[in-house]
């Protein structure tokens, strides 16, 4: 099964997906990837989803990404005596350690580092900020807050803190234990939560010791100030609408979208444009003219993914969206204007061999008007390297580790397969022809460009280009050789 577009899609999995039959829909529809939200997946819930996914990857022969999403600090108020209160506008409103239930002037913020965090001028956003408060007075274990724009607030609604950069790692000891139980399972992506600043990245980074890529949901004013340094560090981004438009002025959204993506896109890191994307389908079977528009950006920008939330998780129409998705993406790709810009957004090389080969590969594919460039690549390095390019071609990695392919499985324009590796230059070029004429990217007499480091199994070595036609033995051999993921029979 090849893909008819470069843009990848993301579904997260909910109730209204979590069955083997429902996912292989999403699957055969256009989903490349599937998130797991452990804000609302119990471990035993999310290993059968991993197990679901894998068996409906064994039996496509295509890899499937997962990404687990850890909750993060939700930081929530406790309890009122009557449940809610109704807040007036300029009324004064307290928040302090004490645990007893509060009323129409207190109630408790059970996060003492937080209390602790608090300084006047602070804005305090209850209830993804439909009431908007600000610190007159704080002290260690109370802030008095004056109330900006009123509302109704009850029980363990959340809070969010725009202007206080919180003193304590987003991992919680929920998020902690949702990773170790996430990395037994086999996820091939860790996405954090609440991100503020590159240490953040680092600790999770440290505790997965490589067993998943670590993907930083950029959501908060703190991590748009250290954005650079942040995407850097990360193996992937997450422009996490929902929380960045809580916490900065929804108008400010799409401009930083477009940062964040920019960044991305230069530091050659996957970047998922994520949150209400196709929203109106979790009632309708149509998106509506905005939704689609607003795909259809995200698709332009040369996003590597795009994602459903509650579309797919908890929507009447899962499949419906995936596949309006799938069809905006297409449309978008063979748009008259979609590779003028998405070659005006290409930036400088770094000064490295594997930089110095993408581009030259993605030079010589558009000379030539090749129709694939094969990668090989042990981390996936190499092929994000060349897919930082946008080149015109498809870029079909090749690897050996079936973990290595279910990561590409969410960057722009990669087809990856599993493969024993190379053994030698003739065994790699006869491969990518037959790869490239089996997945139907290139026909007898087609040309391909191949790219590799040698010698092989030497990670970060990629110092070889060569461009081969794809002959009638690559055709015989790839027929003869219908393989699957996990298997390839003997040359
Ligand atoms: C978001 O805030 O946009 C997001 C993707 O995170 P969550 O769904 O966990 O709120």
């Amino acid at each position: 099964m090849r893909r008819l577009r470069r843009c990848k899609i993301i579904a997260t999995i909910g109730p209204a997906s979590a069955k083997e039959e429902t996912l292989r829909a999403l699957h055969r529809a256009g989903a490349d990837v599937f998130r797991i939200n452990m804000s609302h997946a119990s471990h035993d819930a999310m290993r059968e989803q991993v197990r679901m996914i894998r068996a409906v990857q064994a039996e496509s022969g295509r890899p499937i990404g997962i990404l687990l999403d850890l909750q993060g600090p939700k930081l929530r108020i406790g309890l009122f005596r009557d449940r809610a209160v109704k807040l007036k506008p300029g009324q004064t409103f307290t928040l302090d350690s004490n645990p007893e239930p509060g009323d129409e002037t207190r109630v408790c913020l059970p996060h003492p580092e937080i209390l602790k965090a608090l300084a006047p001028g602070h804005t305090l956003l209850v209830d993804d900020g439909k009431v908007r408060l600000y610190v007159v007075e704080a002290e260690a274990d109370r802030a008095v807050a004056r109330v900006d724009v009123a509302g109704e607030i009850s029980n363990r609604k959340g809070v969010s803190l725009p202007d206080t950069e919180i003193p304590v790692s987003p991992m919680t000891d929920k998020d902690r234990a949702d990773l170790e139980a996430g990395l037994a399972a086999g996820v091939d992506w860790v996405a954090v939560s609440f991100v503020q600043r590159p240490d953040d990245v680092a600790e999770v980074k440290k505790l997965a010791r490589g067993r998943a890529a670590v993907m930083s949901k950029i959501e908060k004013p703190q991590a748009i100030a250290r954005l650079e340094e942040i995407v850097e560090i990360s193996d992937g981004l997450m422009v996490a609408r929902g929380d960045l438009g809580v916490e900065m002025p929804l108008e400010k959204v799409p401009g930083l979208q477009k940062r964040i993506s920019r960044i991305s896109r230069r530091l050659g890191k996957p970047v998922v444009v994520a949150t209400q994307m196709l929203e109106s389908m979790i009632n309708s079977p149509v998106p509506t003219r905005a939704e689609v528009s607003d795909v259809a950006t995200a698709v332009f920008e040369g996003a590597d993914a795009v994602m459903l939330s509650a579309e797919s998780a908890a929507g009447h129409y899962p499949v419906e969206a995936v596949a309006t998705m799938n069809r905006i993406a297409e449309e978008v790709e063979r748009d008259a204007y979609y590779r003028s810009i998405i070659n005006a957004q290409r930036t400088a090389p770094e000064a490295t061999g594997a930089d110095a080969i993408a581009i030259a590969a993605r030079n010589v594919v558009e000379t030539l008007d090749l129709k694939a460039i094969v990668a090989w690549t042990a981390s996936g390095a190499t092929a994000l390297r060349i897919a930082r390019e946008r080149p015109v071609a498809p870029v079909l990695a090749l690897t050996p580790y079936p973990e290595t392919a279910a990561r590409l499985a969410i960057a722009w324009g990669v087809h990856a397969l599993v493969t024993k590796d190379a053994h030698d230059i003739d065994d790699m070029t006869r491969r990518a022809a037959k790869f490239a004429y089996r997945e139907g990217f290139a026909f007898v007499g087609d040309r391909i460009i191949t790219v590799a480091g040698v010698p092989f199994g030497t990670p970060g070595a990629t110092n070889m280009v060569r461009i081969d036609f794809v002959d009638e033995a690559a055709a015989a051999a790839a027929k003869a050789h219908c393989a699957t993921l996990e298997k390839e029979p003997a040359d």
